[in-house]
């Protein structure tokens, strides 16, 4: 039990990669806040976790509103009795268009939900990992922004994770000193519903013809599985990774040795 006698909260937790940490986390013995906007599938990972036998509840908050998620912060800290791990990971694709017709509301809501809610996350969780004497933040990022550059229309989105990993670093080196360390996970393609969340428009204007070699990417040619991201996040929430802080852990089985 990797995580016995924790309470970790997890960002976008009703779906994906949240869901599959939160499913992960509570199976290692911790104690889970399953955060999301959408209070069914919040709640659906919450009881899913509670028929196997593990504790965890579920709060509603966009995590770009400062209120609403100080309040599932706090509230989560007060009914599972502590904080320990904070895996900071919902996020949206947004849309996808070329820079010159992206709207200001669209580029605002995907800065605002990718890079504006981990710091709003991790600003209202810190009181609490300081007070349990230290903990464990990690933050889902990609491998968009931060080693391939090459997805058309991605402008938006890429940036808010090229900045998510940014701030990863500089909450590294401030947080330590109360022993709270912060990394980053970069995942390739994984097997989600992100998709539900996308949106593309005219993006043949901004497309180069790349064709990747089969099968790609090279280690499994299939995306991930949210079971295997789980490992590296349970890995990075759990003691076993205890002197290590700042990093960014590539999940892509090799897409980005092939594609820039
Ligand atoms: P998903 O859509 O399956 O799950 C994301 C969850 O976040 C959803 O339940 C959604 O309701 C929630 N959410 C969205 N906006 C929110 C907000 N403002 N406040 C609170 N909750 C919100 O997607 P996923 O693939 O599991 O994505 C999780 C993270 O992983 C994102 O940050 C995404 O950028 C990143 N990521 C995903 C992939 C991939 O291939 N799926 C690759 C790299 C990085």
């Amino acid at each position: 039990m990797r995580l016995d006698g924790k309470v970790a909260l997890v960002t976008g937790g009703g779906s994906g990669i949240g869901e599959g940490a939160a499913r992960a986390f509570a199976r290692e013995g911790a104690r889970v806040a399953v955060v999301d906007l959408r209070r069914e599938a919040a709640e659906a990972v919450a009881q899913a976790i509670q028929a196997e036998g593990g504790r965890a509840e579920a709060f509603v908050a966009d995590v770009s509103n400062e209120e609403q998620i100080r309040q599932a912060v706090q509230g989560a800290a007060q009914r599972l009795d502590g904080l320990h791990v904070v895996f900071a990971n919902a996020g949206i694709n947004g849309m996808q268009t070329p820079i010159e017709e992206m709207t200001l509301e669209e580029w605002h809501l995907t800065i605002e939900t990718n890079l504006t809610g981990t710091f709003l996350t991790i600003k209202h969780a810190i009181p609490f990992l300081r007070n349990a004497g230290g903990g464990s933040i990690i933050i889902t990022a990609s491998i968009n922004g931060n080693v391939i550059f090459s997805l058309p229309g991605y402008s938006c989105y890429s940036t808010s994770k090229a900045g998510q990993v940014a701030f990863s670093k500089m909450a590294a080196a401030e947080l330590a000193r109360w022993g709270i360390r912060v990394n980053a996970i970069l995942p390739g393609g994984v097997a989600t519903n992100i998709r539900e969340r996308t949106y593309r428009r005219n993006l043949e204007k901004v497309t180069y013809d790349i064709k990747m070699p089969r099968p790609f990417p090279p280690l499994t040619g299939r995306p991930a599985t949210t079971d295997e991201v789980a490992e590296l996040t349970l890995f990075l929430a759990s003691d076993s990774s205890r002197n290590i802080t700042g990093g960014e852990f590539l999940i892509d089985a090799g897409a980005s040795l092939l594609r820039g």
